[in-house]
């Protein structure tokens, strides 16, 4: 019988409980509105918080044992939904389908949780502040706590599987702290997964829980992994394994960096998205001399997986000569590269590296940094204002147009300084929406605005399917594509997006297996788990994550400043002739008639 734990720190009690839910998400969202969630306030500890693995997940598959973590974003206060590649694997040796957290412990504590001869063994092991500070050390932070857990768990484990989650200076000093795991002992700080977006490490450390020890003895479900290949084969062909390898040669052959500079071509937002303003011409010559001729220059790499034994093996990872080696990935490179006018790939691989061990969202905080950098060369705000040091006389560029490549030096200076304060705890701004309260620089900050509830980041592409009024954002439930269709059609593009996207992370799959797995998940539900129109229940699970939207009270603000600029851009290249606030309003109206099942 499949089971999750549910863990009351207040209490210090943990309960097994049946798991009767189609998937991960479900039961996040089943579990919300048990505990009345929408009625408290985002940060508080008795807002339940979730890690666990889909019901197809096994070691046989790669993709299939992704870990999923949901909780209440700190950053625009609704529920969040971010995963980890190979996060469900230690789920797989724990006999556990989730572990759901409640309350807060009295001091920044650890969860060692294991499975042994079906008896579920659990222990909290408290921190003091001054304990864990000095287990994140001043390279390695992170990481360096992450390696002393991997040695504190092992008499717990006693030699049987473990493998650990960890939470950095991020966390407690931002909203925008990630969950981080590497993939084993050997790889800490080399091959890591993050639960990246919405702040799902700020989330955890609201618990007072810094990390998490999971493992045991568990075996895969042979009768589950014997289903999958039956139905595989019956809906892929014999050659099934085949079919996974093509669909997905982008990632296996070329990782999201090099695929996505190579494909999207002048589409992506170099410069704090200001490349957008320039005329063909000019950002073709720019792509030629940075990105074609610089930031992609004589780029190897070697090939990991996130532990899953997967076709795809979509991590990079590239050597420096002075620096270590790191995992190269499209979104946090951008972030803190050309986003930031930064394109020598070891200098950004410093400060990747800087913003992962900090335990840092790089996604985030490339959009801060990047609205920062361009309001101090604006002039609206000052270094002295922000505490990072005297005035200098070399002002950060992101203006394209100006740009000279002795800048980027200038501007990754000033971008190590920002990270630095913020992890210290001493920048004063947890977030961008603080940060804008105390500084008008709406026109250099790009970011979506919640009101008073707060704020969120997009990811890097240009496209209005990742800033209009959606479901959730700071994911890819939508579309992303860099094209122009009327609001009407759009919202219908998006809400079927949604709908698979969703789908995918309620299985509990990796989305990189999405070409081969969508087309047939509906039938490999029904086949494995008995689970009959599973698109219809995902539709229903998408109508009870709007209805908890509404209950908190979460609403999207019009564009303003720097994105309604951007958005007006790509309306106008794209030759519609359509405000935005308009475009925006059809679409939602169009969008959410689709979840109310009232479209035609
Ligand atoms: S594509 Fe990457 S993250 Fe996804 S399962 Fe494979 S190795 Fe892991």
């Amino acid at each position: 019988m499949p089971s999750y734990v549910e863990l009351e720190l207040d209490e210090k009690r943990v309960k097994e409980k049946p798991y009767n839910y189609s998937g991960i998400v479900e039961f996040a969202v089943e579990k919300h509105f048990e505990f009345e969630s929408y009625k408290l306030d985002y940060d508080s500890p008795r807002n339940p918080w979730i890690i666990g693995r889909g019901n197809l997940s096994n070691l046989t598959f790669g993709g299939s044992a992704r870990g999923f973590v949901i909780f209440r974003s700190p950053l625009d206060s609704f529920l969040h939904i971010s995963s980890l590649g190979g996060g469900g694997i230690p789920f797989i040796y724990a006999n556990l389908q989730a572990l759901l957290i409640l309350g807060r412990a009295e001091k920044p504590s650890v969860i060692f949780l294991k499975r042994k001869e079906g008896k579920l063994e659990w222990k909290i092991e408290e921190l003091s502040k001054d304990e864990l500070f000095s287990f994140y050390n001043k390279e390695n932070h992170v990481f360096s706590l992450e390696k002393k857990l991997y040695e504190k768990a092992k008499e717990f484990f006693e030699g049987l599987y473990f493998r650990v989650f960890v939470v950095g200076p991020g966390s407690i000093y931002s909203k925008f702290g990630s969950l981080f795991s590497s993939i084993s002992e050997k790889e800490v700080g080399n091959v890591f997964d993050v639960a990246g977006r919405g702040g799902s490490g700020s989330s955890l450390f609201a618990h007072n829980i810094v990390g998490m020890v999971i493992g045991g003895d568990g075996k895969e479900d042979e009768e589950l992994v014997e289903k999958m290949k039956m139905v595989f084969k019956e809906e892929l062909g014999d050659n099934y394994m085949q079919k996974m390898i093509e669909g997905t040669k982008k990632y296996r052959e070329f990782g999201t960096f090099k695929a996505n500079y190579s494909s999207y071509k002048n589409k992506l937002p170099l410069f704090n998205w200001n490349f957008f303003f320039l005329e063909e011409e000019e950002k073709s010559r720019i792509w030629e001399k940075f990105v074609d001729s610089k930031l992609l220059k004589d780029y190897t790499f070697e090939t990991k997986t996130c532990m899953e034994k997967c076709v795809a093996a979509c991590k990079k990872i590239e050597r420096y000569d002075n620096h270590k080696r790191e995992k190269v990935d499209y979104e946090p490179f951008h972030a803190l590269g050309a986003l930031l006018g930064i394109f020598d790939r070891e200098r950004i691989a410093k400060l990747v590296w800087l913003a992962d061990s900090l335990g840092f969202d790089a996604i985030y905080l490339g959009f801060f940094i990047a609205g920062i950098l361009e309001a101090l060369e604006s002039g609206k705000i000052s270094l002295k204002e922000l505490g990072i040091g005297v005035e200098r006389k070399e002002l950060p560029c992101l203006n394209p147009k100006v740009y000279k490549e002795e800048k980027e030096r200038v501007n990754f200076e000033i971008a190590q300084k920002i990270i630095k304060k913020i992890a210290n705890g001493e920048f004063g701004f947890k977030s961008i929406k603080e940060f804008i309260e105390k500084f008008d620089v709406k026109d250099e900050m790009l970011f979506l605005d919640f009101g008073e509830k707060g704020d969120l980041t997009p990811n890097y592409y240009y496209t209005l399917g990742l800033v209009a009024p959606i479901l959730m954002h700071g994911k890819y439930f939508s579309d992303y594509k860099p094209r122009y269709l009327p609001p009407e059609e759009y919202a219908k593009v998006c809400y079927e997006r949604l709908i698979k996207e969703l789908a995918i992370a309620n299985a509990g799959y990796c989305r990189f297996h999405r070409e081969y797995l969508e087309p047939i998940l509906d039938k490999v539900m029904e086949i494995v788990l008995g689970i009959q129109n599973y698109s219809e229940r995902i539709k229903e699970i998408a109508k009870k994550l709007l209805e908890y939207k509404r209950k908190v009270g979460i609403r999207q603000e019009e564009p303003k400043g720097k994105l309604l600029k951007i958005v007006n851009r790509f309306l106008e290249e794209n030759n519609a002739n359509i405000p935005a606030n308009e475009y925006f309003k059809r679409f939602e109206r169009k969008y959410l008639s689709f979840f109310e099942n009232s479209a035609e």
